[in-house]
């Protein structure tokens, strides 16, 4: 047999070293040495002995072999890399411009064997209260009926199944799932972590039994391991999880579905801050699967795609037992004012109040910020408190609470937070800056929600979820089956409440403040609010009667709100890309944030310009790039580091490349450059 040598990539996290090294492979090792491998081998000056992983084995060496080294060993308790997801790590080191290593690590979420561990949910003990539906409707069935042609034909195609909230999305996918298992291939289902709850799982066990392996992020890593080492054994047909999930070593993988595909969850937030949409598309593509997206509220890019043709467009307009949408109302707080309701809650939305619970019905309160008061400011010298990390203002949070049941009144005894770094300090009594008592506190939070309800309805029995009442384990299942059981009466909460929860009985929501969501300095804050109005909306009237909605808004004639209002995707869709085409935003651009961030404002200032001059002298050479910056970040100081942006745009991808690599390639002292592509949030 001939000599063979390995290339690897060493687990040294650093630019200069992101390329492959050629090593000998020892005959002793060669039959235990294949793709994917963690072995050990001498590195750099003394001959360290490193991790590395082999990408490649070939049988011609690159280099002088008479300089090259041995691989010393295996890694014990290694997992092999599948071949596969090597290939899915080169293509997002292409794509979003980070380290191998960075990517190979992302690929592979369980690294090394361990001691398995069995998932404390046993899959028998999952039960459902409703029977499997086994007759689909005429539309769901067409959907079936298409999949499986193609993937009869041998076409691996995408699919967007844009369905309203409670169409039987849901369903489809787990038709389309069924076909592809009958071939004997496995699926990948992405939702969102949110929205993984035990409702929507236990709807896949139904069908799917023990053959579905179910990942979470708060799976110890023996839980972990248990579930990835079933996909690779063939033990499952479906594996079911967020964002990491995609990367489960399935052995002949025919389907990727992924739920409420437009979600910002499925960006990630470290490097490589990759899109798992994006990645799903790109794995379907080297193992010849199809894809299905769905959602209520379609990410620009899909439904622009679908459009184009590229993907086929599945529509679910109706709910298949018959029950409509619910009927929307916009309330305009101006009004409110004017007609002088100083409240929170408008007159309207207070009667609809009062109407269904006296008819024994159940409400759910959206509004996305947490706490009492967003900021405290003092009416003597016009300071707000801020935190002494961060560029931001605290928010308070725990006003005159006892025994759990929120307080009344304004009195000092809250807690101030820095939703940024988590500073904490006690509400303050006199304004810091002049000892002022003239302070007092702006913008309503969930907790202030709740105070306001209790006031207008002494009983009432209400319970709130936003991210300070579900730090305890469990409590999030807790604060849902409360309210599932009917124990109280109306739900207040952030985001977290509006994400796929099925009540019955809940017959009113009321959006308290659409607005929120329309401040954020961004460019994708149109379809947040959107999607998060007509989500919010998709929870009213689940059950037997019709639902209400009523949304409470300073600008009703925002066409995010005019829309979700409508509950017109359509009219929403063309609105946002107009605006995006003539801004050059993504999916009509590629836009990248690159962020400088130090302790040393000057030092990230000057690594900013530096980076600029150099950007642009390339890109005079361009025609559709555009540089913007630099500047200070949205959010200019977080945790004692300074944060400069640079923001650029680029109608031709192939130019933006070119640009991208010289990014990469900028190490400037004491700054950390971070680089995103297409963000789905500021900086
Ligand atoms: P989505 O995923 O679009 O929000 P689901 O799949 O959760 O919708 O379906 C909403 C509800 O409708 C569920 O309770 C589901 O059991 C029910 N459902 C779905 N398809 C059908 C059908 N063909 N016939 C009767 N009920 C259905
Ligand atoms: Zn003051
Ligand atoms: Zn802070």
């Amino acid at each position: 047999m001939s000599q063979k040598y390995a290339d690897i990539i060493i687990d040294i996290s650093h630019y200069a070293i992101d390329k492959t090294f050629q090593y000998i492979i020892p005959t002793e090792l060669e039959e235990d040495v294949t793709v994917g491998m963690q072995v050990a081998v001498p590195f750099g000056q003394g001959n360290r002995s490193r991790k590395g992983y082999v990408i490649q084995i070939t049988e011609k060496p690159e280099y002088d072999i008479d300089k090259m080294k041995e691989i010393t060993g295996i890694v014990s308790k290694s997992i092999p890399i599948e071949g596969k997801l090597i290939k899915l790590a080169a293509w997002m080191k292409e794509k979003y411009g980070t380290t191998m290593l960075n990517c190979l690590l992302t690929v592979m979420p369980v690294k090394e064997r361990i001691r398995k561990v069995e998932p404390k949910l046993k899959t028998e003990e999952y039960v459902v209260d409703t029977p499997c539906i086994t007759k689909l409707s005429d539309e769901q069935e067409e959907m079936v009926g298409d999949f499986s042609a193609d993937i009869d034909e041998g076409c691996a195609n995408t699919y967007l199944l844009h369905g309203i909230t409670g169409s039987g999305k849901t369903e489809v996918y787990i038709h389309c799932i069924k076909k592809i298992i009958s071939l004997g291939r496995q699926a990948i289902v992405l939702v969102p972590e949110i929205a993984l709850t035990y409702q929507n799982v236990a709807r896949f066990k139904q069908h799917f039994k023990d053959r579905v392996a179910v990942i979470n992020s708060k799976q110890s890593k023996g839980e972990k391991y248990r579930e990835f080492e079933r996909a690779r054994n063939g033990e499952v047909d479906v594996v079911i999880g967020p964002r990491s999930a995609l990367f489960a070593p399935c052995r002949d993988l025919g389907l990727i579905v992924i739920d409420e595909e437009h979600d910002s969850a499925y960006k990630s937030d470290q490097s490589p801050r990759y899109h798992a949409r994006e990645v799903a598309l790109e794995r379907a593509k080297l193992e010849h699967s199809a894809v299905i997206l769905g959602s209520a509220t379609p990410s620009l890019e899909s439904y622009q795609n679908a459009r184009l043709g590229l993907y086929k467009l599945w529509r679910l307009d109706k709910r298949p037992n018959g029950r409509e949408l619910a009927e929307v109302t916009v309330v305009d707080m101006r009004e409110e004012l004017r007609l002088g309701n100083r409240s929170i809650i408008s007159l309207e939305l207070k009667n609809a109040i009062e109407d269904r619970l006296n008819k024994k019905e159940q409400i759910m309160l959206f509004l996305n910020r947490r706490g009492y008061n967003s900021f405290i400011s003092c009416r003597q010298c016009g300071e707000a408190v801020k935190c002494p990390k961060c560029d931001v203002t605290l928010s308070l949070h725990n006003v005159g609470k006892k025994n759990g049941q929120p307080g009344r009144g304004n009195a000092a005894g809250g807690v101030m937070i820095c939703h940024y770094c988590g500073y904490e300090t006690p509400q303050p009594a006199v304004c810091p800056s002049c000892a002022s008592k003239m302070i007092g506190g702006f913008g309503t939070g969930t907790e202030k929600v709740e105070e306001e309800i209790v006031r207008l309805f002494p009983d009432v029995k209400t319970t709130r979820m936003d991210r300070d009442t579900t730090t305890k384990k469990d409590a999030y299942q807790k604060i849902l089956e409360e309210f599932k059981s009917g124990e109280a009466d109306i739900l207040i909460g952030t985001q977290m409440i509006v994400k796929g929860h099925d009540f019955e009985n809940v017959t009113l929501v009321g959006v308290v403040a659409a607005d929120i969501s329309l401040f954020a300095n961004d460019y994708r804050a149109g379809e947040r609010t959107f999607d998060l109005i007509t989500q919010a909306a998709g929870r009213a009237g689940r059950g037997n009667v019709k639902g209400q909605v009523i949304i409470q808004t300073y600008q009703p004639e925002h066409y995010a709100i005019a829309a979700a209002a409508k509950q017109s995707y359509e009219d929403f869709f063309n609105m946002e890309m107009a605006y995006r085409r003539l801004l050059s935003y993504p999916p009509e651009a590629v836009m990248a944030v690159v962020l400088f961030v130090s302790s040393d404002y000057e030092a990230a200032k000057n690594a900013a310009d530096e980076l600029c001059r150099g950007l642009k002298n390339i890109a005079g050479a361009f025609k559709g790039i555009r540089i913007i910056g630099p500047g200070d970040a949205t959010i200019g100081k977080i945790n004692s580091l300074y944060r400069k942006v640079l923001y650029i745009k680029s109608k031709v991808p192939e130019e933006f490349t070119a640009l991208r690599t010289f990014i990469e390639d900028f190490e400037p002292d004491n700054v950390s450059v971070m680089l995103d592509i297409n963000p789905v949030n500021m900086y």
